[in-house]
């Protein structure tokens, strides 16, 4: 009997998978679903219920006689700690069991001040936070880094960008505060996760999404998740040659990297060598709108390098979007169409027959929601709800 063999395996774990999509949402629908016998459902309901990460909701339409309880996941059963860091700004905040932000701050605070100045400022940061909720249970912290991140091991890597970060493994010294699962990934993965949830969930599982400022880097979501590779590496499309840059040095220590001849960097050293004098892309900007011929073919040629770098990729992994984030990006509509033109010219047919390049929809935001929404992928996916569960003493037993 297959059934048998089906019911052994939806632990609770799994129910409140289904309980959270919205599969089953009562007692007689995960019966259905699962195979499990009345008992068996009973017990794991039960076990969900103490831990506060599903409700019950007796209310329903009236048809006559008592409706069957509702099961719903508590999104209030919890607060995940989120920080995403940038170069020169970094943005704090709790959220709920589904991502929603609660409370937040933004700090000035420049990264390569070294962890041992911005986590404990983080940490306290997150106190002050918990402190102006009701009830904060803290289940998880995410983290997105400037660096390139050994995602297993929380480690940044990176040498010559974040030096004083270097094979920093983070997780520990943040548990060491809040003692709970704490998950670090890159700045530009944490963008993309959160960009594809707010802005195409449930419409699109491929998109690949380009950060375009002071530097250049990608995420890559493949079938609905992001694609890490090995360690972590993936999605490091400003260090991808590009043919004619002329010979600059980049700073991962390598010649013509896209990050070294397209990026909000690049554009501001290029303007500064034709005369112009610009301090901060608000200047490019200002130049742009007064219709400057150089400043004009310097974006143009930066776009250029991007789209040639972009059509490679969408050749290697057929996304139905490309999102276009960062400061320079969402500025320059210039860069944007730039792109466009270069990729649907050199990206193969069937690549392109779908394919829309679109700016961020998400803009600054999309990096505290996706520190979010990774670490609830990670706590609430079937295998680490059980662990918690096999870990922790239920309430039950505890008064007995
Ligand atoms: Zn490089």
């Amino acid at each position: 009997m297959p059934r048998r063999s089906a019911a052994a395996l939806a632990t609770s774990g799994e129910v409140l998978r289904l309980i959270r999509t919205g599969e089953a949402v009562t007692r007689a629908e995960i019966g259905r679903v699962t195979g499990l016998s009345r008992p068996a459902v009973a017990l794991r309901v039960t076990e969900l219920l103490e831990r506060d990460l599903v409700v019950e909701d007796t209310e329903g339409p009236s048809t006559g006689g008592r409706p069957p309880a509702r099961l719903a996941f508590n999104a209030a059963g919890g607060v995940v700690l989120a920080a995403s860091l940038g170069a020169s700004r970094t943005q704090i905040a709790a959220c709920d069991l589904a991502g929603a932000v609660l409370a937040q701050a933004e700090v000035a605070i420049d990264v390569e001040e070294g962890p041992g100045v911005v986590l404990p400022l983080l940490l306290d940061t997150w106190e002050g936070l918990l402190g102006e909720l009701p009830s904060a249970r803290v289940r998880g912290i995410g983290m997105g880094v400037p660096a390139t991140v050994e995602f297993a091991a929380g480690r940044t890597e990176s040498a010559r960008v974040m030096a004083s970060w270097t094979g920093v493994v983070i997780p520990p010294i943040l548990a060491g505060r809040f003692p709970v699962p704490v998950f670090v990934d890159n700045d530009v993965n944490v963008i993309a996760i959160g960009e594809h949830h707010a802005a195409y969930a449930g419409e699109i599982d491929d998109l690949l999404f380009v950060k375009v400022s002071t530097r250049i880097g990608s995420g890559v979501i493949s079938g609905g998740h992001i694609l890490r590779g090995a360690l972590g590496a993936a999605g490091e499309i400003g260090h991808i040659p590009v043919r004619d840059g002329g010979g600059v040095l980049c700073r991962c220590g390598t010649i013509d990297c896209l990050d070294s001849v397209a990026s909000g960097t690049a554009i501001l050293r290029d303007l500064r060598a034709k005369g112009r004098e610009v301090a901060t892309l608000s200047d490019v900007v200002a130049l742009v709108r007064a219709g400057d011929a150089e400043t004009m073919s310097v974006v143009r040629e930066a776009a250029r390098q991007l789209g040639e770098v972009v059509a490679s990729a969408v050749n290697l992994l057929n996304p139905a979007v490309v999102v276009l984030g960062g400061d320079v990006a969402e500025t320059f509509q210039p860069m944007v169409s730039g792109v466009r033109e270069v990729v649907y010219r050199r990206s193969t047919a069937l690549a392109t027959r779908n394919l829309r390049i679109e700016r961020s929809r998400l803009g600054p935001g999309a990096g505290i929601t996706g520190c979010a929404l990774m670490v609830l992928g990670q706590i609430l996916a079937p295998d680490a709800v059980d662990a918690s569960l096999a870990r922790s003493v239920p309430r039950v037993a505890q008064l007995r």
